[in-house]
């Protein structure tokens, strides 16, 4: 069986066309791209290294790797997004190997082959995040680091990630997250844990309304990135 959502994947292929415009639903994306980027970069040291982007959607995180040196394989379940990840390669003149396989299925045929795995904004989409996340740990190389960033769930990010951001600033379209399926930093970390991967870093992620902007910091309570490593 499938560890995917029809509906989600439905609701980002609608809006596939607009994964590079960077004023488009997809803005806080780009927008928090350059820190997810030298947040990975600082840990696992991105140049050379083999790296599997797990929800890739239009290749916003994939390209900016594979820039800093990585050999990038991206995979979705949305052909749509994939098509515009693709075209926009001959734009960029980025390399990134671009294929439409869920991760549990990529898992059984190339076990630890990853040196680095990123899983970003995509757990909180899928019916079971923690079969993604053995995946992650099957796939990547004993040693290597697997990155995911995703909601927590708590008061505060739903009214944050769903009222705000959806309701009341249009960052986001309405719908796009549903709290039920947020994760805490320390579900996540269990299930990682269970998996063979231990937690190094915690980071959050959070917007200054007023400054329109995101930092990383210590704050976790909304938004949030965990770098977690293989038992070599
Ligand atoms: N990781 C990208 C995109 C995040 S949006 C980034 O941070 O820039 C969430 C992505 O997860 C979408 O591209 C969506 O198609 C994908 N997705 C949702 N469910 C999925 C599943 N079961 N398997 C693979 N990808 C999935």
């Amino acid at each position: 069986m499938l560890n995917s959502d029809p509906t989600e994947i439905d609701k980002f292929s609608a809006l596939a066309n607009k994964w590079w415009d960077p004023n488009s639903e997809f803005k806080p994306l780009h927008d928090i791209n350059p820190l997810r980027l030298d947040f990975i970069d600082q840990h696992a040291g991105l140049a050379g290294k083999s790296v599997l982007d797990v929800g890739c959607g239009g290749g916003i995180l994939s390209e900016s790797m594979a820039q800093r040196g990585a050999h990038v394989t991206g995979i979705d379940l949305a052909e749509k997004s994939l098509k515009i990840a693709r075209l926009h390669l001959l734009e960029s003149g980025a390399q990134v190997n671009y294929q439409l396989i869920a991760v549990e299925a990529l898992a059984e045929q190339q076990p630890a082959s990853f040196d680095v795995i990123t899983c970003m904004e995509m757990l909180e989409h899928v019916p079971d995040p923690a079969s993604v996340v053995h995946a992650c740990a099957t796939l990547v190389k004993p040693g290597g680091w697997v990155f995911f960033s995703t909601l927590n769930r708590n008061t505060k990010s739903f009214l944050y990630a769903i009222v705000g951001a959806e309701y009341l600033l249009n960052l986001l379209p309405r719908g796009t997250h549903s709290y039920a399926k947020f994760i805490t930093p320390a579900e996540l970390a269990r299930h990682a844990r269970e998996f063979g991967l231990d937690t190094q870093h915690l980071s959050g992620m959070s917007y200054n309304p007023i400054r329109k902007h995101y930092v990383l910091g210590t704050n976790t309570d909304v938004n949030y990135l965990m770098a977690c490593r293989r038992n070599a």
